[in-house]
């Protein structure tokens, strides 16, 4: 049985959050004498709203989920480490993970003094929700999964992601960076019937505002609450809103880009089975692939060297060999095609 009570840290169960003057006083005023602001240099000189719900409002639109259930953090990096300083009693509780993945989980886990367990995906990439159960135990409140997984490419079975959701007694986060580009649909229309779920996006990949530095968090209100209640007050700045509500009336410019994206995805693809020293190209529902080469760290040098950076991970866990590369402009993946091939 999933009781959110009894997973919360007991510190952050009683805890009296800090009331912040926009908290307290909501509303339109005419003279706002609460905050000690400076009353010029309009409109930077006033804290910004600190639950910032005209952008969920928009956010709500677009991806057809209440504002209730929406959590903005500076990053998606803001509520992975929340979900730790949420849930897990440090020292004592751990959490699993797939492997490899992205590294954040198991870095906020380190910050937060708690036990990171992986389980290695298979050689195709794709987790088993047993697996995740067997290393588990009483200290278990948390379970990590990224689809599209990140570095390997590829979209998880979504069989396998409702049956770990479902016999896990404790949080799945289910991060989905990468879902624009994947032909597999989001769990976020499944979100009513998991409330131990939480699915993450971002406007860092395909909303093509990585800089903004915004990340959602989809899940109960219950869960959100608990968010709202250990976030710095004024988590998301005022530009950052500024820009998501313009990015947000721009949704068709980032289906273009995506659809763009895309086929260039195809193309980089069909060029990359032409050069030489490509051993391997794995399948891919991401905005990069995973390729093996000959000798990846001697690629990675060689291409640094011309001025083309890609991801060396040559040392991760079942990618050795491996490069990712991000799908950039025709012109950016014909230049690192042209070095590739003269390897
Ligand atoms: C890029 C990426 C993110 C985005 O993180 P932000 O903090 O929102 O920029 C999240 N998860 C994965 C797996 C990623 O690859």
């Amino acid at each position: 049985m999933f009781e959110l009570k009894k997973l919360v840290r007991p510190n952050i169960m009683a805890l009296k959050p800090y009331s912040c003057a926009r908290n307290e006083f909501k509303g339109e005023a005419s003279v706002y004498l609460d905050a000690n602001e400076n009353p010029y240099n309009a409109p930077f000189n006033r804290y910004p709203d600190p639950l910032q719900w005209a952008v969920k409002e928009k956010i709500s639109g677009v991806k057809g989920i209440a504002k209730d259930n929406i959590f903005l953090g500076n990053g998606s990096d803001e509520p992975i480490d929340l979900v730790y300083r949420a849930f897990c009693v440090p020292g004592k509780d751990n959490v699993v993970a797939i492997a490899p993945t992205y590294g954040m989980y198991g870095v906020c886990a380190d910050i937060n003094d708690i036990e990171y367990r992986e389980i290695l995906l298979d050689e195709d990439f794709q987790f088993s929700a047993d697996k995740m159960m067997e290393k588990a135990d009483k200290n278990t409140k948390v379970m990590w999964l990224c689809s599209p997984n990140n570095p390997t490419g590829n979209a998880l079975n979504q069989d396998e992601i409702r049956k770990l959701v479902s016999v896990f007694d404790g949080i799945v986060i289910l991060d989905e960076a990468y879902i624009d580009f994947s032909s597999q649909s989001s769990f976020l229309k499944e979100l009513d019937k998991h409330p131990n779920l939480i699915v993450l996006q971002t406007f860092s990949k395909a909303w093509g505002s990585a800089s903004i530095r915004l990340g959602m968090a989809f899940a109960s209100t219950e869960i959100i609450d608990i968010f709202n209640k250990i976030k710095y007050p004024y988590n998301v700045n005022i530009l950052t809103q500024k820009q998501a509500l313009s990015i947000l009336d721009n949704a068709s410019q980032v289906k273009e880009w995506v659809k763009t994206l895309l086929e260039e995805r195809t193309s980089l693809i069909e060029k990359m089975k032409e050069v030489p020293i490509v051993r391997h190209i794995y399948p891919t529902d991401a905005n990069f692939i995973l390729v093996k080469v000959d000798d990846a760290n001697a690629t990675y040098e060689r291409l640094v060297m011309k001025g083309i950076i890609v991801r060396n991970r040559n040392n991760v866990a079942l990618c050795q060999g491996g490069l990712r590369i991000t799908v950039g402009t025709p012109k950016e993946n014909d230049i690192l095609i042209n070095e590739m091939k003269k390897m």
